[in-house]
């Protein structure tokens, strides 16, 4: 009781990377309060069954609604600063709340990895190499029975300033050379911190082209609107000229001081991109994404959260970044699904920066050529600004669509003659033709001509998909891996043969068509390296005459200018898709591939092959464009409840038992049913289309309402239930908030 009245606050409550929806509660000892002022944010070292863990306190409170003998003191402080600030701190709680997501995970997924490890959150100290006065004009020669120790003093000495530890790897230095010479006292070794902010990028003074009529309403609206919350919907087909609209407004909100966060999707940054704002801004530009190490990524954090960096450019997880001074949020390609993490904790990165957003009181800029239906809804009820370009910036022309009805025609690897004849006149002209297929890897199943076996995953219920050059069978569902077979392993058979085929294959069969022609394919198999996809831009940009093929890689940022044909092999795939949104995506992504044809001077042709030249649905597409496509769309799933009109919520299961997901959801649909208001509507449990997935059975119930209010506490009541169930069984449950697949 004394310890209480000693210190500030008697409890902190803390927040668990643990799977419980739930705060822990401390004791801060008297030792404890007496050196630090704990403030929500800082990071604690408490324990945690009979381990020491890692939290975030999220709260001071004198009150703790357990018995105070029982709650356990913490352990050590970890951080002298919050690594949270308060408004992130807002925007977690709030996530949690809205995905029912626990807070503890929800908190954790904000921090870069690091500092979820307990690194320090400062930027790194590296060693750099210097010269003692001896060393400095030391003579090389002596050290002639050493060469490593000579390449070693050799190259500190050419760098007056030091040489940095990662310069001295890039050089090839030994180490053990440089230990030698600081112990014969000529050179010693200063720590220096690492802090990239300050270094500019080579900013160009350009002459910025005179914006179009659209653009200039657009950047005006966008301009007037910059110092409170708003959401604008700036809608323009590919190479209109958005980026262009988004760089001025930036360019004047880092003019006032602000940063400027700029999301994209997973692989939609391109170095063409990067180079583009790096040359049009003088100011220190962070990258977070994916492909970075944790470390560079922990740095980028840093420099955002000092104020440093003024523009910071990343994918789904940058929406938690800490920006002292944001001033605008810009989503670009926002109809991009990477946006949503399908796993784990399940946030839309465009719903949470609107959010965030709007607690900070700062617009928002969402930009797509092929609006989500969400926003578009929103723009159509006025509840977002929706801004048009509907023609080309500069003069290029829109690509006409057109359909190649495959119906009785002898097709050629897949080829229509129309679309050979056509990618002849294209090469012809010295222009490039781009084949769009977005199935990845040699053939999508391998069969046995004498009793029908077919490849098949162990795991999952799906077919494995060959993969020639590596010589693999593949999973692309849980990533199992095979040698390719030869041989039947049901019949022993020599005879197999591949059905279908993937983007591998039709570039192996164009090479024989167009012997003389670079073929270039982009898929996940082409570009695993890093930097392959900066090579191959390359390499299109350095030739004139290219057949690119390639999945929906393709669809993302790229400019080719000189591709002037675009050849959509398989219109159809995803137009019978059992998922509401298929028609969605189909659209989008057909859009998005012929918005590659013609992005410069000259102009372009879109070929679409298809079954069902006649489906409503393409031809409104062909002849309408998308934004009526989509109009058209919406309406129907007004009709249909679905969403965005009615809020959507799925509670999947899963477990290695085949009945057991099912039976769960369904005992749990039976206690809970009875409370659950009228408004909400539910189905299922269901199989999940795909039931099994890596060895895991897999279930699923839908809620859905026209209010969010009764969804969420129907949802409430849901993750209550299981949570406690979850315990007693082996299984495992997830709850998607705003779900975008089935
Ligand atoms: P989007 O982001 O809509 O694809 P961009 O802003 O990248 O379009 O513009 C496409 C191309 O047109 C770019 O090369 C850009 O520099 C150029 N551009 C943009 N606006 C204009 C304009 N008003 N006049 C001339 N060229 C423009
Ligand atoms: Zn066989
Ligand atoms: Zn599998």
């Amino acid at each position: 009781m004394s310890e209480a009245m000693l210190t500030p606050y008697s409890f902190i409550k803390v927040a668990l990377p643990v799977p419980m929806r739930t705060l822990f509660d401390y004791k801060v000892p008297k030792a404890i309060a007496l050196r630090h002022e704990l403030k929500p944010g800082m990071r604690v070292k408490v324990p945690f069954g009979k381990s020491t863990r890692l939290g975030v306190i999220v709260a001071l409170t004198n009150h703790s609604d357990w018995d105070p003998e029982q709650v356990k003191p913490l352990t050590a402080m970890h951080d002298e600063r919050p690594v949270i600030t308060q408004e992130l701190m807002e925007l977690c709680e709030w996530a949690a709340r809205y995905y029912h997501h626990p807070i503890g995970d929800v908190i954790f997924h904000a921090l870069p990895v690091l500092l979820r490890k307990g690194e320090n959150a400062e930027f790194r100290t590296e060693n750099w190499w210097l010269t003692t006065p001896e060393g400095q004009h030391f003579s090389l020669e002596k050290l002639s029975r050493a060469p490593r120790q000579q390449d070693f003093l050799k190259a500190v000495q050419q760098h007056p300033n030091g040489l940095s530890q990662q310069t001295v790897s890039v050089l090839d230095l030994a180490p053990a050379a440089g230990k030698s010479l600081e112990e014969k006292g000529l050179l010693r070794r200063e720590p220096r911190t690492f802090n990239k902010g300050g270094e500019k990028h080579a900013h160009q003074t350009q002459v910025l082209p005179t914006l179009n009529p659209e653009q200039a309403i657009a950047t005006e609206h966008l301009l007037d609107a910059r110092h409170h919350f708003n959401v604008s919907l700036l809608d323009g087909v590919t190479g209109s000229g958005k980026t262009e609209v988004f760089l001025r407004v930036m360019a004047r909100l880092i003019e006032d001081g602000k940063q400027v966060l700029v999301m994209v999707p997973e692989i939609g940054l391109t170095p063409q991109t990067l180079k583009r704002f790096e040359t049009r801004f003088n100011t220190d530009i962070v990258l977070m994404h994916s492909n970075m190490s944790d470390r560079e990524r922990l740095d980028a954090w840093l420099l955002a959260a000092s104020g440093h960096a003024k523009i910071i450019i990343g994918t789904r997880s940058a929406a938690f970044i800490p920006a002292p001074n944001l001033g605008l949020i810009v989503i670009d390609e926002e109809h991009d699904t990477s946006y949503k993490q399908h796993e784990g904790f399940r946030y839309h990165a465009r719903d949470l920066a609107i959010k965030r957003a709007q607690a900070l009181d700062i617009p928002v800029l969402l930009a797509s050529a092929t609006p989500s239906y969400e926003s578009l809804a929103n723009a159509l009820q006025k509840k977002f600004a929706w801004l048009k370009l509907r023609s080309r910036a500069g003069n290029a022309l829109i690509p006409e669509m057109e359909r190649v009805d495959l119906r009785g025609k002898t097709l050629i690897h897949g080829f229509s003659e129309q679309a050979l004849a056509h990618m002849k006149l294209c090469l012809d002209r010295k222009e490039q033709v781009l084949v769009f297929l977005n199935r990845r890897g040699y053939a999508p199943t391998l069969m046995c001509h004498q009793c029908g076996w077919i490849a098949a995953c162990d795991h999952c219920d799906v077919n494995l998909t060959v993969h020639k050059r590596a010589n693999k069978l593949h999973c692309h569902h849980c990533d199992t891996q095979k040698a390719l077979l030869h041989t039947c392993p049901e019949c022993h058979s020599e005879e197999l043969f591949t059905v279908g085929e993937g983007t591998e294959q039709v570039e192996t069969q164009l090479s024989t068509l167009f012997k003389e022609v670079p073929i270039l394919r982009i898929d996940r198999d082409s570009t695993q390296r890093k930097a392959a996809m900066a090579k191959l831009t390359q390499k299109i940009h350095e030739h004139d005459q290219a057949i690119l093929i390639g999945t929906q890689m393709l669809a993302k940022g790229h400019h080719f200018p000189n591709v002037t044909l675009v050849i959509i092999m398989d219109a159809d795939a995803g137009l019978f898709s059992s998922d509401f949104r298929g028609m969605e995506r189909t659209a989008q992504l057909i859009t998005q591939v012929a918005g590659r044809a013609g992005r410069a001077k000259k102009a372009g042709h879109v070929l679409l092959q298809t079954y069902h030249p006649d489906h409503a649905a393409i031809e409104c597409l062909c002849n309408l464009g998308y934004e009526h496509f989509a109009i058209d769309g919406l309406a129907e799933r007004r009709s249909l409840s679905l969403p965005p009109f009615f809020h959507q919520v799925i509670v999947r299961a899963e477990s290695g038992n085949e009945q057991e997901a099912m039976q769960w959801l369904s005992a749990m649909r039976n206690d809970l049913e009875p409370l659950f208001s009228k408004d909400v509507y539910l189905v299922g449990p269901y199989a999940a289309i795909i039931v099994r997935k890596a060895g895991q059975h897999r279930a699923l119930i839908s809620l859905k309402s026209a209010q969010r209010a009764p969804l969420h506490h129907a949802v409430q009541l849901m993750s209550d239930w299981l949570e406690q169930s979850a315990r007693q069984h082996r299984i495992r449950f997830a709850i998607d908030v705003d779900p975008l697949e089935t």
